[in-house]
């Protein structure tokens, strides 16, 4: 499982629908707004 990293929800990453790649890593997101949050300022989300 990984962690959606904007709403901190577990998504399985099997049926997850949206991810995005940031510096070499992929995330996965619930729902599309969680995507496009990330995807605006993802520097804000990563640690
Ligand atoms: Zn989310």
């Amino acid at each position: 499982m990984a962690k959606d990293p904007v709403c901190g929800m577990t998504v399985n990453e099997e049926m997850a629908k949206w991810k995005s790649e940031y510096e070499g890593n992929t995330y996965y997101f619930c729902n599309e707004r969680c995507k496009t949050a990330f995807d605006k300022s993802p520097q804000r989300f990563v640690k």
